[in-house]
């Protein structure tokens, strides 16, 4: 096609790069012409959605001519009921990717800018440049005074001017797994000008014990964003934000109509009702990411950061990631490259907390490759 089209899409969307999507396993044993491949690589739940979910799924099907309930009625006061807020002060989106691109258009136009950490959630600067706004990344921590690749408030506050309207924490952190003090955050948050809102990403949060929820009746400029994806319902899409109803409000006007569908609507309610099936889960991953990081920590030429999410990031000797990843897969083992991603952590591979035999097999086929 002509080049003059590709000029007429808007600036900061011609700038863009993709999100690359995890590569399926089908594709993966496809590809090296093997059977029972193993997927580490896009921080789902190995323990699956509960037997009673997938059932209220199944009798969602059953309604699937009629368009789902708009203001998400049940799944809104049972998610509310569960984090102690009023309906009003919670809404949904067809994943938490959906409710970044909603916070984004709602408060960026291309005069605005919003802040973001090196080595943030890579989905929160494609939101921010789609809507023509600027994102200003703060460096990371180096490792000197706060965890290595972790984000550095303080750089992250200079970058803050009058035309700021966003700040975006993942925290934990993915892909770095670094997480933030308490006490830190909070102030960081209560200093920051009335003019600008802070979003905190608790994809993570059922495995950790930190949760900004609760702080929300405290701060008038405070966003918290959850998922069910890592709950073990990542096919579903069901994301939830949580804040004062007056932003809400504004965000609701932008959300197009129907944008959770019934089914996710039901097994994500029914879910709710039960989530002491995944609290059961979070800890069996708890406890198999303890020895994944062991596991991983015993061998010398790593170097690991600890994690409190479900996954763990690790560096590998120099110009070796790319090999070892390869050879990962060739062991039918898919784990997360971050070597050659666009905001590259140099010698770095992601791997997935998974069921203890799969972090097992991943341990044994890395030290061979490490040998
Ligand atoms: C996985 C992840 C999400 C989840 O996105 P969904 O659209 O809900 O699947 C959000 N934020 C971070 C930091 C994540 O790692």
């Amino acid at each position: 096609m002509d080049n003059k089209f590709i000029e007429l899409a808007a600036p900061g969307v011609r700038a863009l790069h993709p999100y690359q999507p995890g590569k399926p396993l089908a594709e993966l044993e496809r590809e090296y012409g093997i059977h029972n491949a193993v997927k580490l690589a896009s921080n789902e739940n190995p323990l699956g959605p509960s037997p009673s979910a997938i059932a209220a799924a199944s009798r969602a099907l059953q309604d699937l001519a009629r368009y789902p309930e708009g203001s998400g009625y049940l799944l809104t006061g049972r998610l509310a009921k569960k984090h102690r807020l009023s309906s009003q002060c919670v809404t949904l989106g067809n994943g938490s990717n959906d409710v970044l691109d909603l916070v984004a258009r709602v408060f960026l136009t291309p005069d605005h800018n919003a802040v973001y950490s090196q080595y943030a959630f890579a989905v929160y600067p494609i939101v921010v440049q789609a809507t023509g706004a600027q994102g200003r990344v703060a460096a990371a921590h180096d490792g000197s005074h706060g965890p290595a690749y972790g984000h550095d408030l303080a750089a992250m506050n200079q970058l803050v001017g009058s035309n700021t309207r966003l700040v975006f924490i993942a925290n934990p952190n993915n892909p770095t797994g670094t997480w933030l003090d308490p006490d830190e955050l909070q102030a960081f948050i209560a200093g920051l000008p009335g003019h600008v809102m802070v979003v905190v990403d608790e994809a993570y949060a059922p495995f950790t014990d930190a949760s900004f929820m609760q702080q929300l009746p405290n701060h008038d400029n405070l966003l918290v964003l959850r998922t069910v994806s890592k709950m073990g319902l990542a096919g579903l899409r069901l994301g939830l934000l949580a804040g004062a109803p007056e932003w809400l409000e504004q965000i609701d006007k932008t959300r197009l109509p129907y944008n959770i569908g019934s089914l996710n609507q039901l097994t994500g309610s029914f879910a709710m009702q039960h989530k002491s099936v995944f609290d059961e889960q979070a800890g069996k991953i708890r406890e198999a990411r303890a020895a994944l990081l062991a596991g991983l920590q015993a061998m010398d030429s790593l170097t690991v950061f600890p994690s409190e999410a479900n996954f763990i990031l690790f560096r590998v000797p120099p110009a070796r990631a790319d090999a070892i990843y390869d050879g990962l897969q060739e062991a039918g083992i898919l784990i997360k490259n971050l070597h050659g991603s666009t905001d590259a952590l140099r010698d770095c591979l992601r791997v997935t907390v998974g069921l203890p035999e799969e972090n097992e097999a991943f341990l044994a086929a890395l030290a061979q490759l490490l040998s």
